[in-house]
C-alpha cells in the first residue's frame, strides 16, 4: 500500500506495538506515570530545555505554548500559511481571545524580519500588544537556517518579543541542517515537537520550554482535556520512536529526492521543489492524475495547481518504481 498523503499515516510496528504494551503506567493528572515522565524528561533534554509537557496533539501543543505566552488582548506574529495560524481552526482567538498577526512566509519558509519589526504594535491603546513570535520549522519540508533563528531572535530580544517554534518535524530539519535538534530549538523559549509524523508513533506531541512556561502550558493542557490518565502507553510508542525513528528520517528525505526524479522523467506534470519528506508537483492535468494513482491504489491528495507527496517509514522501497507506472501515458 501506498499512502503519500502525509507522514501522519504512519502505523506502529511490532517492536513499537511491543514496548506499548509493556509500559509501566500509572496516572499522569496526578504526575506519577512514570512512562510519561520518562519522555517528557528525555525530549527536554533532547531539545536542551529545562521542562517538557505531553499533550495528545501537535495543534494543542502549539495552543497551550500560545495561552501560556500571550494573555486576553495579546497578539502573536505569525506566517499566513502556518499551522499555528491556519491549520488550528482558530483556536488562539477562540480560546484565548489572542490575535493573530498573519505576515506571508518569503519563498524560503522565514519571516522577513523586517516585516515582523514593521508589524510590532507601538504601546498605544489603539493595539494589541504584541507579545509572540512563532516559527515552524519545516514549514513546506523547508528547514530554516539556524542563522536566521538566531537573528530573529536578536529581533525579538530589541522588541520584548518571546519566540516560540511550532517543530512538529524538527526531527527532519535536524538531519537537513546536519545539526542537533537542541541546536535548532536554542533561540526559542518554547518548542512544539510531534512524535506522529515522521517519527511514527500513533498518538502525541511534546512541549518543551522553561519550567514557568511549561507548568503554565499544563494548566492549560488540563483545560483544554488534555490531561490523560494512563498515558504511559501512548507515552512508551514516544520514546520508542525518539530511539529508533530519528536517524532513519535520512532514509525517508531520500525517498522524497527518488520520487521527485522519478516523477521528473515523466510529461504532462512539472515537479516544483523537493525539500526534506515532501515533493511538490504540478500536474497538467491533475483529474487524469487523480485517477491513474485511484486506479493502481495510491492514496495521495492531488488537486488544482500544486500537490504534495510525503514519504514517510511505511512507504515500500519500490514507490517510485509504482508511481511513475501508474502515472506514465498509456502507450
Ligand atoms: C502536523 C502539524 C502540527 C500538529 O498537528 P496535529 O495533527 O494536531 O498533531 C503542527 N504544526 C505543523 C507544522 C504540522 O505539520
Amino acid at each position: 500500500m501506498i499512502d503519500l498523503r502525509s507522514d501522519t499515516v504512519t502505523r506502529p510496528g511490532p517492536e513499537m506495538r511491543a514496548a506499548m504494551a509493556d509500559a509501566e503506567v500509572g496516572d499522569d493528572v496526578w504526575g506519577d506515570d512514570p512512562t510519561v515522565t520518562a519522555l517528557e524528561q528525555k525530549t527536554a533534554t533532547l531539545l536542551a530545555k529545562t521542562d517538557a509537557v505531553f499533550v495528545p496533539s501537535g495543534t494543542q501543543s502549539n495552543l497551550c505554548a500560545l495561552l501560556a505566552h500571550c494573555a486576553r488582548g495579546e497578539e502573536y506574529i505569525v506566517g499566513q500559511n502556518a499551522h499555528t495560524y491556519k491549520y488550528e481552526a482558530g483556536g488562539a482567538a477562540v480560546l484565548g481571545s489572542i490575535q493573530p498577526q498573519p505576515i506571508e512566509f518569503s519563498p524560503d519558509g522565514t519571516l522577513d524580519l523586517d516585516l515582523v519589526v514593521s508589524k510590532i504594535k507601538p504601546d498605544d491603546a489603539h493595539f494589541a500588544r504584541t507579545r509572540l513570535l512563532t516559527l515552524e520549522n519545516t514549514t513546506d519540508g523547508k528547514a530554516l537556517p539556524v542563522s536566521y533563528c538566531l537573528d530573529a531572535r536578536s529581533v525579538a530580544d530589541e522588541h520584548g518579543l518571546s519566540m516560540h517554534l511550532d517543530g512538529a518535524r524538527i526531527w527532519n530539519a535536524a538531519v537537513a541542517l546536519g545539526t542537533d535538534v537542541a541546536e535548532i530549538a536554542e533561540p526559542f523559549d518554547s518548542v512544539s515537537v510531534c512524535l506522529s509524523k515522521g517519527l511514527g508513533a500513533p498518538v502525541g506531541s511534546v512541549l518543551a520550554g522553561s519550567k514557568r512556561h511549561v507548568d503554565s502550558a499544563r494548566r492549560w493542557r488540563k483545560m483544554l482535556g488534555g490531561g490523560m490518565r494512563q498515558a504511559g502507553i501512548l507515552a512508551a510508542a514516544g520514546i520508542y520512536a525518539l530511539d529508533h525513528h530519528r536517524d532513519r528520517i535520512a532514509d525517508d528525505h531520500a525517498m522524497a529526492t527518488r520520487i521527485g526524479d522519478a516523477l521528473e522523467t515523466l510529461p504532462d506534470m512539472t515537479v516544483r521543489a523537493v525539500d526534506t519528506n515532501m515533493v511538490f508537483v504540478d500536474f497538467h492535468n491533475w483529474e487524469a492524475a487523480a485517477a491513474a494513482l485511484d486506479t493502481a491504489g495510491v492514496l495521495a491528495r492531488v488537486g488544482a495547481g500544486t500537490s504534495r507527496f510525503v514519504s514517510h517509514l511505511d512507504l515500500p522501497a519500490d514507490t517510485p518504481e509504482r508511481l511513475v507506472a501508474a502515472l506514465s501515458p498509456s502507450p
